[in-house]
Parts: C-alpha cells; structure tokens; sequence
C-alpha cells in the first residue's frame, strides 16, 4: 500500500489492509491457503523458523498465511501491536486464562458477562483459580476485591443482555496502578465503537463470530495485545519467551502455551469469511445502531412494554459512560414484556424478526434469556444479574427500521 496508512481513517485502512500485505499475483484479497504443510529450500531456514530466529511457517496449527493477514487486519482495527486468532470466541478466552494463570492465582471479573465466559471461570476456580465476580460498572467494586494474588481483571464492554457499561477507564486506570493484566471483550461494541486501548487494556478480546464477521457464518475469535503491559515481573512466564521486548512477552506465552498446546485454531477458510465479512463492519454496525436506538425509544413509549435496557436512553444508568466512550450504542438491548403478554407467543408472532440465539447478524434475532442462554446457571443467578423470566434480549439487525417498526408494533398489538 503506498499512501499513508496513519494518516488514513478506520473504514478505508481496514478496506485495503490485504494490500498492505504483498499482495500475491496482484490479488485484492488474500487467498484461501489451504495447506498445513510449508516447504523451505534452504533446510536451515525450516530450523531458523522453528527456533524463532527467522519469520515463516512451520506447521497450520500455529500459523497460516490467510489466519495471518485476518489477524493484522484486527492489529490495524484495534490499533493494537499483535493479533492471534482462534476458532471461537471462547477458546480465545480460554487460552488467556490457561496460559498465563496459576494455581493460587485471583482474577477479578464483572458480573455480568458472557453466559459461557461466566461458566468458563466457574470452571478455573476447580484448578485453584479463585475469581471473584463483581459489579464492574463501580470501580470501586473492584477495587474492594482486590488481592495480593489478584493478577487479572476480565470485563465486556456492554454486558449481555442488560447492557451495562463497566466502568473502563477507573478500571484501567486502577489495573495500571496494581501491575495487573486488564482484559476488554470488545465483542459487542467492536473496534468500530470502541478502542479498548485507549482505557489501558492489556489484551483484547474480539469474538469474530458476531458483528465483526457480521453475517452469522463463521466462528472465530481474537486476542490483540495493546503492548502496554510490561512483563517483565510476571511471575509466571517461562524463561524461553523471555525474548525481545517485555511488552511481548505475555503474547508469546499465549501464542505457544495457548494456540499451540491447546489447538483451537482458526481455519483458514473462515478466517477469510470473516475477513470480507468485516470489510463493511462500519456501514452495519452503525446501522444496527441507529435501528436500535429507535427500536429502543419506541419500546420505551409502548405501553405493553414494562422496561427496556438500552444505553442510548437517557433512563440508562450509564448512558453518558456510553456516550462519551462509544459515541454510539450498540445493537444489543433487552426488553421486558407486561405480564399478560406470553414471551414465548411474542416471538412467535413476529414475522421478520428470527428467534435464534446468535447476536450480531445482519439480521434482527430474538431470544428469551431465562428459558436458553441463562438457564444454566440457575434462578439465584440470574437475579442477582437483573434477569427476569418475561426477558427477551434483541440483537437488532440491519434490516429497514420501517419494517422492523410494524414487526414489533403487531407482535405487540
Ligand atoms: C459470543 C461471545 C463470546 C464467545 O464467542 P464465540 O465465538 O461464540 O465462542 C464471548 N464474549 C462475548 C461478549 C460474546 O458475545
């Protein structure tokens, strides 16, 4: 790419990042590389890729070159200094807290979160990770849990399905003072929205299985690190990744003790759907956006509709953390039905609207919490995190808000 790539905006560095790659035969997007195998000429060059003294690749399950440009297109998306790509969501997660935790280690997470992230860190505390979940939308909260032993702070931007905001930048701000790793999911807000880097955060999490990939095809996932931490005193790495600057460091660890040991790579063919999948992730996502928050305002006039969680309303309680950080709000939002209306009728009377579980479609897709994503964890649970049974969370889509309109309006009629 020959013009300047920092001067240049989010949407057209992102449009053009396959070029900035040696553009093979001159092709616009990078290929789909299907072999796991790499040949080399020069047997010595196979052994300096191995010992790590020469870039290439040894073997698919830690590299290929179509999962490689994917993951410097979200290096560029999240301003960030490295990317590694996983095949969900989850197993991104997953290799963060194997890689760099241990036993007897404390790890601080929001309360709200993820239903399978949430079931993810009961899972560590069997292996002598102690987690304390708290309402991270007070940095005050966290800061009360805080440890000798606490190495690790995890949060979501907006949290599913109530929306709340943690507060990022007292939490950033409160890991940088303690030396702690401060993990952001991005997942629901996107580089689009926001830019976890800029509230300290060491690592990014992106599941590409939602609005990034955008259409509901492919599974995929992504940690970036920002290189703001300083590995240099943690305890826990081992003394051959110890190598080149100690900003690195936690990400080499997580490359070979996470991709490497554990597997979940990405495969090459859904790295390159998710990679021209998020080719127009502005274009959608600022219209889920602005569908949403007109979904939103309508909801909240409606008087079937006994409570609505948006953050773009000004009845949010973070509505202005929102505002400042996000600038817009998110398609995501949870609505709570009168108590005559039957979730389960609602959503089969509505036409356009899919009762599906996925966020982040193109598509609007509805579903009742209680009943699937959070019947697991019980009904203690899911009162403490605000969740009722008459719940629906709504993941709006970027069909015509008109349509969308009359859907609810006779659904609720
Ligand atoms: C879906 C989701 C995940 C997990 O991603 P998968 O790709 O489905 O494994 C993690 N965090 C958030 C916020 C999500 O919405």
């Amino acid at each position: 790419m020959s013009t300047n790539e920092k001067s240049a905006h989010f949407d057209t560095v992102n449009l053009h990042s396959d070029r900035s790659d040696k553009p093979e035969h001159g092709s616009l997007h990078k290929a789909v590389h299907t072999s796991i195998a790499f040949e080399y000429e020069d047997a010595r060059d196979l052994a300096a890729v191995f010992q790590g003294k020469k870039n290439g690749y040894n073997y698919g399950r830690q590299q290929n070159p179509t999962v490689n440009a994917l993951q410097n297109r979200i290096t560029r998306m999240e301003g960030g200094h490295s990317t590694v790509a996983f095949a969900t969501g989850m197993a991104a997660i997953g290799s963060i807290l194997f890689s760099l935790l241990r036993q007897g280690d404390h790890v601080i997470a929001s309360a709200f979160l993820f239903g399978n992230t949430n079931s993810l860190f009961n899972t560590f505390t069997n292996f002598g990770v102690e987690v304390s979940f708290v309402d991270a939308t007070d940095c005050t909260a966290v800061k009360a849990a805080l440890r000798p032993e606490t190495r690790l702070v995890f949060v979501e931007t907006i949290a599913n399905p109530v929306t709340q905001i943690a507060d990022l930048q007292g939490i950033g701000t409160l890991c940088q003072q303690h030396n702690l790793i401060f993990v952001v999911d991005n997942t629901i807000t996107t580089p689009w929205l926001f830019s976890p880097r800029t509230v300290g955060a060491t690592f990014i999490v992106n599941s590409l299985s939602k609005y990034f990939g955008g259409h509901g095809d492919a599974l995929g996932g992504a940690v970036t690190d920002t290189g703001l931490y300083d590995w240099k005193d943690y305890p826990h790495l081992y003394d051959n990744y110890k190598t080149g600057p100690s900003s690195t460091w936690g990400m080499t660890q997580l490359k070979k003790k996470g991709l490497r040991d554990f597997g979940a790579t990405l495969a090459p063919e859904a790295a390159h759907t998710l990679a021209l999948g998020s080719e127009t992730i502005s274009l959608r996502v600022e219209r889920a956006c602005n569908n949403a928050l007109t979904l939103a305002r309508f909801f909240e006039a409606h008087p079937r509709v006994r409570k609505v969680n948006y953050p773009g309303l000004e009845s949010h309680a973070q509505h202005a953390r929102a505002a400042l950080l996000f600038g817009q709000f998110g398609g995501l939002m949870s609505i709570e039905l009168e108590e005559e209306i039957d979730c389960f009728d609602f959503l089969n009377r509505l036409q356009f609207v899919v009762s599906s579980s996925n966020l982040g479609d193109t598509r609007t897709l509805a579903i009742p919490v209680a009943h699937t994503i959070f019947f697991e964890m019980g009904a203690a649970r899911r009162a403490s995190m605000g969740i009722p049974d008459s719940m629906i969370r709504l993941a709006v889509g970027i069909e015509n808000i008109e349509d969308l309109l009359a859907d609810f309006t006779q659904a609720l009629a």
